[in-house]
């Protein structure tokens, strides 16, 4: 397949336009060995890029919850309202010229770290994120899949930032890195314990593992 250099540049300049701050483009093979309804395919049959987008979280607010549990229950996340509508900037631009595109729901979906990692965004680091050079793992992520052919990154399998650090592990109050992977129950049990409220209706999670990585620090 040609893939189209000038297309992939083109579309580089409309997310920075718009202020996208993370831009990464993954080859549809490699999610091969995820299941059926965690690749592109499922989203656009013929895909031949996944678009991923990052919105750098530079106020802890932004990561917060808003969750409502009445008479109809809804939980809404402040990142993604922002993250979701440059996706679908990126669709409109895309169907412009004349591609179809996709905005990759968060489930079943794709693994959007790792996507962004195989688009070689960055690598995920011993917290168990997604690691960029500019912001650390302080971003919100989002996929699109497409048809348009552009040119995709080199994927990243090892950190470079981590090697002897062990911050985010030693940080991490439910100890839910310290077996040299992430043990998700721990964590989660954690998370459902110690909400952060900031008014009656909407809270933030623990993000100690985003915050105490030094990565991206300004
Ligand atoms: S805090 Fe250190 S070990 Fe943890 S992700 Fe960041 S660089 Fe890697
Ligand atoms: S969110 Fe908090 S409890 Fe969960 S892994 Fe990160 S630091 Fe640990």
């Amino acid at each position: 397949m040609q893939r189209d250099q000038e297309l992939t540049e083109k579309i580089k300049n409309y997310c920075q336009k718009i202020g996208i701050d993370v831009i990464g483009f993954a080859d549809p093979a490699l999610f091969e060995r995820y299941s059926e309804e965690n690749r592109p395919q499922a989203y656009i049959e013929d895909s031949k890029t996944v678009i991923v987008i990052g919105f750098y979280l530079y106020d802890i607010v932004l990561d917060a919850w808003s969750h409502y549990e009445g008479e109809n229950i809804w939980k809404r996340q402040f990142a993604d309202a922002v993250v979701e509508q440059f996706c679908n900037r990126v669709r409109r631009f895309l169907l412009k010229n004349g591609f179809n595109s996709r905005v990759i729901p968060y489930s079943p979906g794709l693994f959007l770290k790792e996507t962004a990692a195989l688009a070689g965004v960055g690598p995920i680091g011993k917290n168990n994120l997604l690691i960029t050079d500019e912001f650390g793992s302080q971003v919100r992520l989002r996929a699109l899949a497409t048809n348009a052919p552009l040119i995709c990154g080199e994927p990243i399998t090892k950190s470079k930032y981590c090697n002897e650090c062990n911050i985010c592990i030693d940080s991490c109050p439910s100890k839910a890195l310290s077996a040299g992977k992430y043990i998700k129950e721990k964590c989660l049990e954690y998370l459902k314990n110690n909400r952060r409220k900031l008014s009656e209706h909407v809270f933030i999670d623990c993000n100690v593992c985003i915050e105490s990585c030094p990565v991206g620090k300004k």
